[in-house]
């Protein structure tokens, strides 16, 4: 245990590391030795009822196991109106930004409230434009380490959200991009593979093919020209086909799914960095309320699966730090059959949470001051050594020892 605080120690120091344009930086970076953070999104929009609430909590392993390793902000809020107002600063609350999935995503990955547009001004697209950098660059910026040990971990069914990897900054962006693992990217990787094997039948290469283009329409020009995975993310897909096959059907589906791809990382490419953005909650728009309380419990069980490798493996024991909190909060409609089906900017999708343990983080400690989803972003810098200058919130002082 004492050499894992000298490192994390010595993380710490490291944090003068200089962020800022390549020309600006010394010729050689440091080697990362701070800790390990996974960024848990409780995503698809979950409750504080449903998720931290004793009573009625449908992840008792996050609220009875969990909780008591660290530091739990019960009262963490999404609002820019808030968050202006404690500086003294008056917004009209009709400019508050939204509350929804790919917003929540980015304001913790950029630590800063915005209203995003659509990158190529399609309406009601997220495709959103990153004007700031994500932590992802300003730590591959700092420390020396490669695009495979800083990962976002994604749902198929949400490619607008593939490209949250890296921003448009000037003294950042695509140099210093995350890698995604995701099924869309795993079914890129395996079709251009296919396209590869000249013993591949004609009209089995026109449909190959055909789905290739259909995968990539949602592509624009900008992300295609990213989307290179480098060698170790090529190596992780053809082992990933070895195990599965390529038929698609013997893997898990939705939320487990991610957590799989999640501990197979972990073994094959020790991420450093790793956000893993899980969704299912968000099946309750059909109207069905178990969709609701299941992913919360598959969540909570993946979760649980995410700590056990942690504790039990080498590399990552003793050296890493979890953060979960939730992408928004849902409706709290109590006329309506589902009272939880949506996330339409109300107070309670705006009420969310975070659950941050591991080193360096006080045990069993509640805070129950308002905080801000956009505080994180901070909080995981300075956690992990570098800084963070165009965060906005500032970092969540109750989450460091
Ligand atoms: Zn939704």
């Amino acid at each position: 245990m004492k050499t894992h605080r000298r490192h994390f120690l010595q993380g710490l120091a490291a944090g003068t590391a200089v962020a800022g344009p390549l020309w600006a930086q010394p010729a050689t970076k440091p080697t990362y030795r701070g800790p390990n953070v996974i960024l848990i999104r409780f995503g698809g929009g979950a409750r504080r009822r449903e998720s931290i609430d004793p009573q009625h909590s449908y992840a008792r392993h996050l609220t009875q196991e969990l909780a008591p390793r660290g530091t739990l902000f019960g009262n963490m809020i999404v609002d820019l109106v808030e968050f202006k107002a404690r500086s003294g600063e008056k917004l009209d609350s009709k400019l508050n930004v939204d509350t929804s999935h790919a917003q929540g995503t980015l304001y913790l990955l950029l630590g800063k409230y915005e209203k995003f547009r659509d990158r190529d001004g399609k309406f009601l697209s997220e495709n959103f434009e990153l004007k700031v950098p994500t932590l992802f660059e300003y730590f591959r910026s700092a420390f020396d380490v490669p695009p495979e040990q800083t990962l976002i971990i994604n749902n198929e069914n949400r490619p607008q959200e593939e490209y949250f990897t890296f921003s448009n900054h000037i003294h950042f962006g695509v140099d210093y991009k995350a890698e995604t693992l995701s099924l869309f990217r795993f079914k890129l990787h395996l079709y251009s593979q296919q396209l590869k094997d000249p013993k591949l039948p004609e009209a089995e290469r026109r449909r190959v093919a055909k789905l290739m283009r259909d995968l990539e329409k949602s592509l624009n020009q900008e992300q295609k020209n990213a989307d290179r995975q480098g060698p170790a993310i090529r190596d992780f897909w053809n082992g990933w086909r070895a195990y599965y096959g390529d038929g698609g059907f013997v893997n898990e589906r939705g939320d487990q799914l991610l957590t799989d791809l999640s501990l197979r990382a972990m073994q094959h490419l020790r991420p450093r960095l790793m956000m893993i953005n899980y969704t299912d909650c968000d099946y309750v728009h059909w109207g069905v309320r178990s969709h609701y309380t299941d992913a919360i419990r598959i969540m909570d069980r993946g979760i649980r699966q995410l700590v056990q490798f942690v504790d039990h493996d080498e590399f990552y024991r003793g050296n890493t730090v979890f953060c979960i909190v939730p992408d928004c909060g849902r409706d709290n409609n109590p006329l309506a059959d589902v009272p939880f089906q949506h996330h339409f900017n109300s107070r309670s999708s705006r009420e969310i949470f975070a659950l941050l343990f591991g080193p360096g983080v006080p045990k069993g400690t509640r805070v129950d001051k308002p905080v801000h989803q956009i505080q994180v972003a901070a909080t995981i810098g300075q956690l992990m050594g570098f800084k963070t200058p165009h965060t906005e919130g500032p970092v969540l002082e109750a989450a460091l020892a």
